[in-house]
């Protein structure tokens, strides 16, 4: 395997005289053998960025390297990188055993009897041995997936390139496939481009997550970094289900405050704000504490709005105003067995270690919240 960089890449595209700019000064270092997930919103350029690496589409600026060389400039077929696509691209009019030979046939110079060695022995690491003599259209799409996966893996290449490969397949079946390709990675030991909307993939199965808006690289990280010290306020709404909770306020004397409550600072949180004017508070669904009475500065009386029972928890919409015609809720993630129920008068504390705080005006992180509780927790679970 090899380490895969790239650097200001670039890609505009003309539309109907308009400058699309799709990737914009990506500029990105994977190791070898890191799985790194690409995520972001639909059209902010995953695919674009990815179809570069392959060579499936030429940046107008900017490199890719593999373990140090150029690759900006090779064929698709010569950069020793194999992709797995959303749909699968699989040759209907070729057996599974087709389609995993023909990349080898087409590009190398191995012998018959070498190629059949390596598609078996792919074709057992993906279990589709039994499938090996039907066509695509004999297949369901899980086992579609799998051979798509045996297909780029019988090729051994230097780096894999993977565009939402689980979005055709059912909730199962991706959760399924989800750890199954983390594993096989793992035991590949195979660098891994992955493209995904879907931030649950990017935080079960990255290495490190690259969260891209607008064409901009946003942050790089390990996921539990890009969830618990995010870089910016896109980045802090994007990862995390439910979405962090966000208030805009402004900075006085009293601390932060809107029409709905102020939100008291110690010192040290009031110094990291200090110059801004507006200021968003973030607060995550699940450290919004439902508790019995006001006993701290931090804690306010809401009104149940609307409860979501998901079994192992419920998320609790909570609102300042109720009688608003469409009231602004926040979220409380709270245990499943909590009883509450919409139109409860409760009282919410919004702790402060626990908050986010960011420049209304461009987003920028002033302060995330403090990971002494978050380590402590994390240290708490680790083997004796
Ligand atoms: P999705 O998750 O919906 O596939 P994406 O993040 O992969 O989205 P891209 O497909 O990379 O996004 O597209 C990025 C931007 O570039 C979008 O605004 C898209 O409309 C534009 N774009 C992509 N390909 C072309 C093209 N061939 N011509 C013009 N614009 C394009």
């Amino acid at each position: 395997m090899a380490s895969l960089e790239l650097d200001g890449v670039t890609k505009t595209f003309r539309d109907d005289g308009d400058r699309i700019v799709a990737v914009d000064d990506f500029s990105l270092d994977i190791a070898d053998g890191e799985f790194l997930v690409l995520v972001g919103p639909s059209g902010c350029g995953k695919s674009t960025t990815l179809r570069i690496v392959a060579g499936l589409e030429s940046a107008t600026a900017g490199d890719v390297r593999l373990d140090g060389e150029s690759i900006a400039d090779r064929r698709p077929q010569d950069r020793d990188v194999a992709m797995v696509f959303q749909d699968y691209a699989l040759y209907p009019h070729m057996t599974v055993r087709g389609n995993m030979r023909f990349g080898l046939e087409e590009s190398t110079g191995m012998s018959d009897a070498e190629i059949d060695d390596r598609v078996e022995e792919a074709a057992a690491l993906m279990d589709i041995t039994e499938l090996l003599e039907r066509k695509p259209a004999e297949l369901s799409g899980g086992q579609q997936q799998r051979v798509a996966l045996g297909r780029a893996i019988v090729r051994d290449p230097a780096a894999f390139l993977m565009d939402e490969p689980l979005a055709n397949l059912d909730a199962k079946l991706r959760a399924q496939m989800r750890t199954e390709l983390q594993r096989l990675q793992e035991d590949l030991d195979a660098t891994t481009m992955y493209v995904t909307h879907d931030q649950t993939e990017a935080m079960t199965m990255g290495d490190r997550i690259a969260i891209l808006n607008d064409g901009k690289l946003q942050q790089v990280g390990t996921p539990l970094e890009c969830y618990h010290e995010p870089a910016n306020l896109f980045v802090a709404g994007f990862i995390g289900e439910p979405s962090m909770n966000f208030f805009e306020l402004s900075l006085g004397d009293e601390g932060l405050t809107s029409e709905a409550f102020t939100y008291p600072l110690s010192e040290e949180t009031r110094a990291a704000v200090a110059g801004a004017d507006r200021v968003v508070l973030g607060v995550r669904p699940e450290d919004v504490d439902l508790v019995p009475e006001r006993t701290d500065a931090h804690d306010y009386e809401v009104v149940v709005d609307v409860v979501e029972p998901m079994g192992d928890r419920q998320n609790v919409y909570l609102t300042f105003e109720p009688d608003a015609d469409e009231p602004e809720t926040f979220v409380a993630a709270v245990g499943g067995m909590a009883s509450v129920r919409a139109g409860d008068r409760v009282v919410a504390r919004l702790p402060e270690e626990a908050i986010h705080l960011f420049d209304a005006s461009d987003g920028t992180v002033l302060r995330n919240r403090s990971l002494d509780a978050v380590e402590e927790t994390e240290l708490r679970t680790e083997p004796e």
